[in-house]
């Protein structure tokens, strides 16, 4: 990468050193594009919020996990149809049973949505490239 000034001592150093070398001065420098995120968070029109971090060239970040409507539905469909049988013919037992499977659904459908970026690299990962799409677009990616 290119060398950047230090702040402190207007000598070059790598921007990805935690400080300087010559005068220890801390060395705040991050990649312009994680800059420019920090600056439009709140604009960035993902369907769902999310929160992240970064360091000086990567960025990540995820959403809550959140069970949608149907995931709740399916589970309570699940344990009226399998679990009042299963606990008519099997008790307490049958009903552990169909309290796990119901809680199935809602494990599958509602986990949280990821995604990292790394901007010196220019690679990009997620869980759901279509949800993702507008952080994907504000780093450039
Ligand atoms: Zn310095």
């Amino acid at each position: 990468m290119k060398l950047i000034q230090c702040k402190a001592c207007d000598r070059p150093i790598s921007p990805l050193a935690e400080a300087c070398p010559q005068c220890g001065a801390p060395n705040s420098w991050r990649h312009p594009l994680i800059d420019a995120f920090y600056v439009a968070k709140d604009a960035i029109g993902t369907s769902r919020p999310f929160t992240f971090r970064s360091n000086k060239t990567k960025i990540w970040g995820e959403t809550k996990a959140q069970a949608p409507l149907r995931a709740k539905l399916f589970a309570a469909l699940v344990l009226v149809v399998v679990g009042l049988p299963a606990i008519a013919i099997w008790g307490i037992v049958g009903a552990f049973v169909a309290g796990a499977m119901s809680v199935v659904p809602i494990i599958v459908m509602g986990r949280s949505e990821k995604f990292s970026a790394d901007l010196d690299a220019r690679t990009w990962t997620s869980s759901n490239d279509v949800f993702w799409r507008p952080v994907k677009e504000k780093l450039q990616l």
